[in-house]
């Protein structure tokens, strides 16, 4: 199996620069370590560069990019993320879907005008792509956490889909991530599976230790 990947999700939270300071250094703690697993904290924009200044071993992540630089009101661009020491992205998340109206086209602009132009088979090793049924998300009324069998499944029909773009060797390289509800009574059961690299992590990255439990599951496989 592949290193794991966890990503904390911080979503609009929490409400002040203090509890996010709290919260990275405690996932800066259990990343140092739990170092069989490698961690991605998103905060909101707000609070990335006080964030990047506490993260070492844990890789600083955004929750959003638009997909060009200039005068736009209140987007943010690849660069300036960059600049900051951002290493990774959330692109096409469900809640921007569904409270913004992005589409598909927003998101593969996103996707193609940024780093990843055109997506060539040599940088699919640096794509990871989230199966998180909307339903499963935690704040959504009457979540529930997915099967894994189901998980298994979605991400296998996913996987297939990218063989018949890349082939399969490429293909292998992205990894995949289960969300939706996960915390640490449940993480191990996705972990465990196979096509599961890791888990995209939303409420229960909030609470500090109980990330640090899921961090420690990922990095006992
Ligand atoms: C998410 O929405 O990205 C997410 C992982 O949420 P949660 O874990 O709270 O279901």
């Amino acid at each position: 199996m592949r290193k794991p990947l966890i990503i904390a999700n911080w979503k609009s939270n929490p409400l002040t620069l203090k509890e996010a300071v709290v919260l990275a250094r405690s996932a800066e703690k259990y990343s140092k370590i739990f170092r069989g697993a490698d961690v991605v904290v998103a905060p909101p924009f707000l609070f990335i560069s006080a964030v990047s200044k506490i993260l070492r071993q844990a890789k600083l992540g955004a929750q959003d990019v638009f997909w060009a630089e200039g005068p736009y009101t209140g987007e943010i661009s690849l660069r300036q993320l960059k600049n900051l020491g951002v290493r990774y992205v959330i692109v096409g998340h469900s809640s921007l879907r569904m409270t913004l109206g992005e589409t598909d086209e927003m998101v593969n602009k996103k996707i193609k005008k940024n780093s990843l132009k055109g997506v060539k088979k040599s940088q699919l090793e640096r794509v990871v792509v989230a199966y998180e049924p909307v339903w499963a998300i935690s704040t959504m009324p009457g979540a529930q956490v997915d099967t894994p069998q189901s998980a298994v499944r979605a991400l296998r029909y996913l996987r297939g889909i990218l063989s018949r773009m890349y082939g399969k060797k490429y293909a292998d390289k992205v990894k995949m991530l289960y969300g939706g509800s996960v915390s640490a009574k449940n993480a191990r059961q996705f972990l465990i599976l196979p096509g599961v690299d890791g888990a995209l992590v939303g409420g229960a990255s909030l609470r500090p230790q109980e990330f640090g439990e899921i961090i420690s599951q990922a990095s006992a496989f």
